[in-house]
């Protein structure tokens, strides 16, 4: 137990962890060049929020929350996405109060009773970003653009989005009458979860992992065969935008967010290769959610992308993230207990001067030294002796042509300076 980590989480050990800065700072450049600003809000939330920003019908409030009371008897819960805490955010902080638009995205751990699996974990990281306060279609295309360009950056080719439209308060009611209708006859044959759904939200249906109710919800009406005139005219301009962006979309009537909350576009970017977890990316227009959540009627887009999803998907590509290992710059190798005091300032000095310097710890061989400096791969080593403290000098070894110099010590700041940029 002590030496065990809970189920569904991981350690991101040195070595993996360079690969997660290097694709959250590319989350963040990203996202500036489209405008959009961070949000880091609490990891947990209190219980509520969830039953009304995610959805009290859905898997994860159903299923997969992580909620408990604190020692105050408050219902508290660790995050599972992170779209109802910036909508919280948002209100409580009055940011409706500033010029619309609002663009913000968050980087983070997010926290589900999931089972766990490749792809499928308890604790894993999202990217997402919400822009809320604006219809306009082009939006919905800016935030897949977002994520494909990110995707793209990153070195992800081929990838496809799968759109669909999932209607609006005005065509819903007639979507729900055509499921009725068509589930009818069918539902002694739906799991028990989804003969309850029949009752509180038969779009609901169309989301079920059970693959009995996968099979019989294949030929059901589409959320497009009861869209009113408003909703396929946004998806259209939605389409429209997205050929602008040049984005690689197939239209999938499959696809559905079974609240009422979420409006007009849904969509998920989905990748081979990572077994039954295909999707990296998912996200959609949710124009009632801002209410929901206590505001004025606002709308509202984002997306969520999970990190270990799309880590696994780089390393399947093939992507080469490796070359991010940044290797200290200079060893320095002390081969008298007298130096030990001098190369220890001399390499506090380095570091502060933002040169990467490593040393030894355990008063080695020179020779142990000499190899642990050609493990780190560094490009120059510092030695230090006895002879060399008398005569206030230093053996500078440029490593790439194994020349050695002596310097005095006085200079060895401005030579190594000259001589990494030379490198660089
Ligand atoms: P969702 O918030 O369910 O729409 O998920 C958005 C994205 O987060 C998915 O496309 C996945 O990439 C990722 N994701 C969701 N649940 C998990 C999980 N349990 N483990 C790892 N990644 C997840």
């Amino acid at each position: 137990m002590l030496t065990t980590r809970p189920r569904g989480t991981n350690d991101i050990l040195p070595g993996e962890v360079e690969k997660w800065q290097f694709i959250e700072n590319e989350a963040r450049k990203v996202s500036r060049d489209f405008g959009y600003q961070e949000i880091r809000t609490p990891i947990f939330e209190h219980t509520e929020l969830f039953l009304r920003g995610v959805g009290e019908t859905t898997d994860i409030v159903e299923k997969e929350m992580y909620s408990f009371f604190d020692r105050g008897k408050r219902n508290i819960t660790l995050r599972p996405e992170g779209t109802a805490s910036t909508v919280r955010a948002f209100l409580e902080n009055k940011l409706f109060a500033e010029p619309q638009p609002t663009k913000m995205y968050y980087i983070g751990p997010m926290f589900r009773y999931d089972r766990p699996q490749a792809g499928r974990y308890r604790q894993f990281h999202q990217y997402g970003v919400e822009v809320f306060g604006s219809h306009h279609p082009s939006v919905d295309a800016e935030v897949i653009g977002l994520a494909c360009t990110y995707l793209e950056k990153l070195g992800l080719s081929g990838i496809k989005v799968h759109i669909n439209t999932v209607g609006c308060p005005e065509c819903r009611p007639q979507h729900h009458v055509n499921l009725l209708k068509y589930f009818e006859d069918k539902k002694d044959k739906l799991c028990n979860t989804c003969q309850d759904r029949m009752a509180k939200n038969p779009l609901r249906i169309l989301d079920c992992k059970n693959s009995t109710c996968q099979e019989i919800s294949i030929s059901a009406p589409t959320t497009e065969s009861s869209a009113c005139s408003e909703c396929k005219g946004h998806f259209q301009q939605v389409l429209n935008y997205l050929e602008i962006l040049e984005v690689n979309y197939l239209v999938d009537p499959k696809l559905v967010r079974g609240l009422d909350y979420y409006t007009h576009t849904a969509f998920e970017i989905l990748v081979q290769g990572i077994g039954a977890q295909s999707a990296i990316c998912g996200g959609g227009r949710y124009n009632g959610l801002i209410e929901q959540c206590g505001g004025k009627p606002m709308p509202g887009i984002g997306f969520a992308m999970g990190l270990e999803r799309l880590l696994l998907t780089l390393n399947n590509e093939k992507v080469n993230l490796t070359g991010l290992l940044s290797n200290p710059e200079i060893y320095i190798a002390v081969t008298s207990p007298k130096a030990q005091e001098l190369s220890f300032r001399l390499a506090m000095e380095l570091r502060k001067k933002g040169i990467s310097t490593e040393k030894d710890y355990f008063e080695k061989s020179l020779k142990a030294q000499m190899k642990a400096a050609d493990r780190f791969d560094v490009k120059f080593t510092l030695i230090l002796g006895e002879e060399e403290l008398a005569n206030n000098k230093i053996i500078v070894k440029e490593m790439a042509t194994s020349e050695q110099k002596e310097i005095p010590i006085d200079d060895i700041l401005s030579y190594l300076e000259r001589g990494l940029l030379k490198n660089d």
